[in-house]
């Protein structure tokens, strides 16, 4: 399978997808590796976990150069790498206490001679699937918690961004114990890989969420889908129009827009419209392609060629509908990428596609309020509920809005925070996922079964216990 170079649109790489044999060979060798590493105390899979860390910090250029070439931008690529060795760490330090916390023992229960200890049994082996995005990132998000918790891995990356996997893999290689695997593959790779696992953690489009639940529930697994968003923030009129400016601004274009918790709805308070808009549409314009020089500006060009017709589209179609374009607009093609600067558009309508369908791109529709209670039900007027962002005055009058909108997360004076956030559990609403957080103590619990071991230290009942004539 060729794939494209998104800085040149070359298709300079190759990949050759696991079929469904070798997955299932994988997922055989995967499953007798486990049973050694569950066997091991959490805090012996830390130690293993640190030893996995610095692997991924001996071979940090070569996974972020290839991260690089996989993205098209270079900055992005090292936070990817920096911010997974912290949370290799993270995890490490934490799961031997989580586990013993939630493994009570002889606990007393309503029958005075009967008590109980709990058991975490890790699921045996976890498949992981994930998007191009941030490719490093989410292939290891729930890859981590998953080992730290007893159960062996196989990732399988998106196929639009597969070039890390040979300069991660050769880290994995330096911790021989860690039963992890990252396979190259493409969608009937992934759909193999989830009829061979014992419990998927899928990042992706709600589309091919609704495919992977579906083959969940018919190998009778659980599935943990985190999904897309349409997320709005709404900028009430206590709220400084021209820090919110650049705050919105900030959290719908890093990444050029690709982020699952980017802002893609900004709602504005009428009194601060006008300064609020002039001020998105000055700083937007100010915003450089990083072209020619990957090293230099502030965004690089769409990952996927698909996903930058789809933007395209969507402005088409609302500036077809009426809406006024005030910022950037057009894809340019330069070098053989696809760049688009920040694209500020307002008059747009919730008919649009813009509007109710994911971006995933850098355009910001802006519309005006007259009350926040119009602010509030357009805002959940979506059938996504991945997370918002409120922006006031003050926190308090921020998060008496936040609490009434359809999110798993609302950034208080600030957009996206959930993308420097680990410590808080969030569940998606509607469309935007299914399951337990991936955040918060539930990331590395959500991989337990729970046995309960159930002692009897006085006699067992007799079956006249239960005879019918017993109780007279
Ligand atoms: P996608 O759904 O097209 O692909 C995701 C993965 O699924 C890829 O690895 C792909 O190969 C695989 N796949 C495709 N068909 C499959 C099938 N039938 N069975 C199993 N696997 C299959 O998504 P994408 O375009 O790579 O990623 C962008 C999407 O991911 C956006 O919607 C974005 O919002 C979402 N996302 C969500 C989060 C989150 O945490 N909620 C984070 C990042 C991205």
């Amino acid at each position: 399978m060729k794939i494209r170079n998104p800085r040149t649109g070359v298709y300079d790489h190759e990949i050759a997808p696991l079929d469904t044999v070798a997955v299932e060979n994988a997922a055989q060798h995967l499953r007798v590796r486990q049973k050694h590493w569950g066997a091991l105390s959490p805090d012996r899979r830390s130690a293993v976990l640190v030893a996995f860390a610095d692997a991924v910090e001996s071979h940090s250029v070569s996974i972020a150069a290839a991260l690089a070439i996989d993205t098209g931008r270079q900055a992005i690529s090292q936070i990817e790498v920096d911010g997974t060795i912290g949370a290799i760490r993270r995890w490490a330090a934490r799961a031997p206490g989580l586990i013993a916390a939630a493994s009570p023992c002889d606990q007393p229960t309503a029958i005075p001679t009967i008590a109980t200890s709990t058991r975490l049994v890790p699921y045996p082996l976890v498949g992981v699937i994930s998007p191009w995005n941030f490719p490093l990132t989410l292939a290891l998000i729930d890859a981590i918690p998953a080992l730290a918790a007893g159960c062996a891995v196989i990732v399988k990356p998106s196929e639009i961004t597969p070039r890390f996997i040979g300069p991660l893999m050769a880290a994995i290689a330096e911790v021989p114990e860690l039963p992890l695997l990252v396979i190259e593959g493409d969608g009937a790779t992934g759909a193999a890989l989830v009829r061979a696992v014992d419990f998927i953690a899928f990042t992706g489009s709600v589309a091919t969420g609704r495919k992977v639940a579906a083959a969940a529930a018919e190998a009778f697994i659980p599935a943990s889908l985190e999904l897309g968003g349409k997320d709005p923030m709404i900028v009430l009129a206590s709220a400084d129009p021209v820090a919110a400016a650049h705050t919105a601004l900030r959290a719908s274009i890093v990444n050029t827009g690709q982020a699952c918790q980017s802002i893609e709805r900004v709602l504005v308070a009428r009194s601060i419209y006008e300064p609020f808009i002039a001020a998105l549409v000055n700083a937007a314009k100010s915003v450089r392609p990083n072209f020619p020089d990957i090293a230099v500006g502030d965004i690089g060009p769409f990952i996927f060629d698909k996903q930058a017709a789809i933007v395209q589209a969507q402005i088409d179609d609302a500036v077809a509908g009426g809406a006024t374009v005030l910022a950037g607009g057009q894809i340019e093609t330069m070098g053989g990428g696809l760049y688009l600067r920040p694209t500020v558009l307002t008059g747009v309508t919730p008919a649009m596609t813009l509007m109710r369908e994911e971006t995933f791109g850098p355009v910001i529709p802006v519309t005006v309020f007259e009350n926040v209670e119009d602010a509030i039900s357009d805002a959940n007027a979506s059938h996504f509920g991945l997370s918002a962002a409120v922006l006031a005055g003050t926190v308090e009058e921020a998060e008496a809005v936040a609490v009434r909108l359809e999110a798993g997360a609302v950034s208080i004076n600030d957009g996206s925070l959930t993308a420097m956030v680990w410590e808080v559990e969030k569940t998606s609403f509607g469309a935007s996922g299914m399951g337990p957080s991936r955040m918060g103590d539930s990331g590395l619990l959500r991989f337990f079964r729970k046995q309960a071991i159930i002692r009897q230290s006085g006699s067992a009942l007799p079956i006249s216990t239960y005879a019918e004539d017993a109780q007279r």
